[in-house]
């Protein structure tokens, strides 16, 4: 489709967009009396309207039923995470069983890493990408510590090549052989949270397997946002915070994946809980851990049901839409941002560069040749909500639940009055 760089195109895409509708389901913010184009959905998914009643129900039987709300409630208490479960599998391609909702993310991949990380002298080495989001920097590096090694020594960061924004999938590969028999675990973001770029998760995943490795992936910025088949591509484990592309709310809980070939042991290395115990014998108090033969056998406590029910909430919305139809919508509202931006970058002889790679989700990250803070200050009074990272780059994530095409021209305008009014 050749696009065009107007409000009557940008409208007439809306028109044709099946989930248009679906932007009526949230609450916008609003500045200067007007809702804004929000493209932070990649750090703090926006809030489903149908969210306050999920919360109201909960303090509702709370109120009545108090301690009986665990088996009474309309959803009860006692085993309410298993319904996230269900949609969960779908968003991110797994088995119910292999899914569990617990704490949250940093949290969660030290649980994991208990099982999946366990170093012996001569394989005690974990791969990664330079510069991984911090949390997951400093978790690595107290892993390593905890086990007695030197991080500088156990952790192999696979660089981006000189000049270059990316990472190659070749680089990583190599790597992988390269460190061969001291590879105890691969563990990466899948969508890098800078570039916004997607790593071919299911070939990286076979090569660190094939070298004898566990290998886990960090979807923080891919759960809701790009197609994942975690059991077919055999992954060991995964983990992801809800509160960015799957609008949960603020530091809400994180979702895990364990592979249905680890679950239902007890040999199995883990910090357990009462939770994780089998529910039928749970509440006869015994003194031996007899774990579920589901992933919920890492659930330590039982869960904040306050905290999950927005999560179910916004759950609800991912099984009517579907991942396959966001995803559709969001290449498309890529593209049509990516030709927005050539478009105003020709106007105004400015220089952006894009540098996020073809391989990507709903992420656009892009470095302002040129332009500093100022205009990123504009652009939020003006009722842009983007992120900005140091040195010049600012990440544009339009979420297909509830970005439309004509945000992405109205962005285009306001980007070019703040950048010809410098
Ligand atoms: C957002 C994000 C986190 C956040 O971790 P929390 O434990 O939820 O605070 C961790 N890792 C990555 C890669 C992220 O993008």
């Amino acid at each position: 489709m050749t696009f065009q760089n107007s409000l009557e195109f940008a409208q007439r895409l809306d028109t044709q967009d099946s989930l248009a509708k679906y932007r009526n389901e949230f609450h916008f913010p609003k500045v200067n009396g007007k809702e804004v184009i929000y493209f932070t959905g990649n750090s703090l998914g926006l809030q489903p309207k149908r969210t306050q009643k999920f919360v109201d129900d909960v303090m509702k039987d709370w109120r009545e039923l108090a301690v009986e709300g665990h088996f009474y409630a309309e959803k009860p208490w006692w085993d309410y995470h298993e319904q996230l479960a269900k949609g969960l599998s779908k968003v991110v391609g797994a088995k119910p069983e292999e899914i569990s909702v617990m704490n949250t993310l940093t949290v969660n991949l030290h649980l994991l890493m208990v099982s999946f990380y366990r170093p012996t002298k001569k394989r005690f080495k974990i791969l990664c990408e330079e510069k991984a989001f911090p949390s997951d920097q400093y978790m690595l590096q107290s892993q390593v510590r905890f086990h007695g090694f030197d991080p500088k020594e156990a952790i192999v960061e696979v660089k981006k090549r000189d000049g270059e924004h990316f990472w190659r999938k070749e680089d990583i590969l190599l790597k992988i052989d390269e460190v061969g028999d001291e590879l105890a675990l691969v563990l990466i973001g899948g969508v890098n949270y800078y570039n916004g770029q997607v790593f071919d998760m299911q070939t990286i995943t076979r090569a660190g397997k094939s070298a004898g490795a566990f290998v886990g992936w960090d979807l923080a910025h891919a759960a809701g946002n790009v197609a994942l088949k975690l059991h077919e591509w055999d992954v060991d484990f995964a983990a992801w915070c809800s509160y960015k592309y799957m609008n949960s709310g603020p530091g809400n809980a994180s979702g895990i994946f364990v592979h249905e070939k680890h679950l239902g042991k007890k040999d199995l290395p883990r910090f357990e809980g009462w939770w994780g115990t089998k529910k039928e014998t749970r509440f006869l108090m015994q003194p031996e851990f007899d774990p579920i033969e589901t992933a919920d056998a890492w659930q330590l406590s039982n869960p904040p049901i306050l905290s999950i029910a927005p999560y179910l909430a916004s759950l609800e919305l991912f099984d009517e839409v579907g991942m396959e139809a966001l995803i559709t919508k969001q290449k498309k509202i890529v593209a049509y941002l990516e030709f927005v931006l050539h478009e105003i970058d020709q106007e105004v002889t400015s220089s952006f560069e894009i540098i996020t790679p073809e391989e990507r989700g709903c992420q656009l990250s892009v470095f302002l040749h040129g332009e500093g803070k100022a205009l990123f200050d504009y652009l939020m009074k003006n009722g842009v909500i983007t992120d900005w990272r140091e040195p010049n780059v600012i990440r544009l994530a339009p979420a297909p639940f509830y970005c439309s095409y004509t945000d992405m021209y109205n962005f285009g305008q306001i980007l070019k009055q703040g950048i010809l009014n410098r």
